[in-house]
């Protein structure tokens, strides 16, 4: 959700894959898993803690005997299962992730109710036929969670998993060590790392990218060739990139997505979808000539999962910005990087380029998108129509519409500014406790709160942000 960076020179082709099968293979361990079909392949490179520095100083680890490891690479038979004595402290999802097991699965095979619940001594049976190398640490999260976040939340196997934070990008041998485990799909590759949500969620995600490239292609008309890369961070990014959920170094082929578990499905399939499009985009219509036009292309192109998510319509959005008089120049925003900054921070800035792409396609068509993407020659492709005519011309036709505005624009903007204050607070002291981590999952449960249009729900989350951070609400 970042302007797309040129950088490095491309990532896999499909004539690579080939050759990474088998180099992977002659590393790595190559296990079939029967039930879901794909080929998984778990390379025993250095771990990721070898090549990075940033590592969570999270709770310590527990002192939870190590699973003991399930053998051939074959599907091994249900008998091969063994039992787990639940301990004071531990969640179903920590011990799902010590074990590698989905959670679903766990709820499965031990007939527990949704929502489940496990008690110390109870006797959960551990599927062996799932049950890799296990790769996490069990850690137990502080006793004193908020009455409103649930320990099994997904959004805490960051933590579980003592996986460091996400590289946004870096070398092929960096992102090798930070994101281990390769799935390989006939058009995309899946990286991602042990324990985390992106593994206990594989299928998840892979049914997401698939859907998401299919949704990509059929609106803009377009068929990518050959492959690209998915990294799936199932940690918080590294550095600067702490507030990006998702970024695009499309040049090089490369995907790179927050999937830690917060958001919500409706959320994670827009922000793949959004990803994907950048990709696409580049590599069918040409590199973009404007980050105003990329980003644009792209949050439309996503925004369809949002508005059938339940999420507020973006064309609510930009109704509610004309009528509060806080739209921005597409001009003066085509011009400046800085206002693409991620949508945590910018998220007014996507929506209305959105808005005027798609007012550009629903006026004068997508061929004459297409071709404007890659030039930015307005008149020529506009009827002699400047940017500064189309976007004034767009403008009026929403004050026009002013009768069509149904949400509270004031109360919007209001709730997105209080939000954005509680993710620089959090984000800019971001230690990896379980406490800080807490916070985080509670701003990022504000955010989408704001997004459905629930303020209530969002003032709530953001009263348990400043509570669980210790820092005082503005
Ligand atoms: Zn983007």
């Amino acid at each position: 959700m970042r302007p797309n960076s040129p950088r490095r020179k491309s990532g896999f082709g499909l004539s690579q894959i080939a050759t990474l099968m088998m180099v992977a293979a002659a590393l790595a361990a190559i296990v079939f898993v029967g039930v879901i079909g794909y080929v998984l392949i778990v390379e025993r490179g250095p771990r990721a803690a070898d090549s990075v520095t940033t590592t969570p100083s999270g709770a310590p680890s527990s002192d939870l005997a190590s699973p003991t490891e399930a053998g051939p690479a074959t599907f091994p038979a249900l008998s091969a299962e063994q039992t787990h004595v639940v301990t004071p402290g531990e969640t179903l999802i920590g011990i799902a992730a010590a074990y590698n097991v989905p959670v679903d699965v766990l709820k499965q095979v031990n007939h527990l109710a949704d929502p489940a619940t496990i008690y110390p001594g109870q006797q959960l049976i551990i599927p062996a036929s799932l049950a890799l190398t296990p790769t996490a640490s069990l850690v137990t999260l502080a006793p004193t969670l908020p009455p409103t976040l649930s320990p099994d939340d997904p959004a805490n196997l960051a933590l579980i998993s003592g996986w460091p934070r996400s590289l946004s990008g870096g070398s092929e041998e960096e992102l090798r060590g930070n994101y281990p485990q390769l799935l390989l799909r006939p058009r995309f590759t899946l990286r991602y790392q042990p324990g985390t949500y992106p593994d206990l969620y594989i299928n998840d995600l892979v049914a997401l990218v698939e859907a998401a490239l299919a949704d990509v292609e059929a609106r803009l008309g377009v068929q990518l060739d050959g492959s690209f890369d998915v990294y799936a961070a199932g940690t918080l990014f590294v550095g600067d990139d702490i507030n990006i959920r998702g970024l695009s170094r499309s040049k090089d082929r490369k995907v790179f997505i927050l999937f830690d578990g917060t958001g919500d499905p409706v959320e994670r399939a827009y922000a793949i979808t959004h990803e994907i499009a950048h990709v696409v985009a580049w590599n069918t219509w040409g590199t973009p000539s404007s980050t105003m036009l990329s980003e644009g292309l792209a949050t439309a192109t996503g925004q369809i999962e949002l508005e059938s998510g339940g999420f507020i319509p973006y064309d609510q959005l930009c109704l509610g910005l004309a009528a509060a008089d806080q739209m921005e120049s597409m001009a003066v925003i085509d011009r400046d990087p800085k206002k693409f900054q991620g949508h945590i921070e910018n998220r007014f800035n996507y929506f209305s380029a959105a808005c005027f792409v798609r007012y550009l396609i629903d006026s004068y068509g997508l061929e004459a998108m297409s071709q404007l993407y890659h030039t930015s020659s307005y008149p020529e492709l506009y009827g002699g129509r400047s940017l500064e005519a189309l976007d004034a011309e767009w403008q009026a036709s929403l004050k026009t519409r002013s009768g069509d505005l149904v949400i509270d624009p004031a109360a919007l903007v209001e709730m997105n500014r209080r939000v954005n204050n509680a993710y620089d607070t959090i984000f800019s002291n971001y230690n990896g406790t379980p406490q800080m981590h807490q916070a985080y999952i509670a701003v990022d449960k504000a955010r989408i709160a704001l997004w459905r249009g629930d303020y209530e729900a969002a003032d709530r989350w953001l009263a348990e942000t400043y509570r669980l951070s210790g820092f005082q609400q503005p």
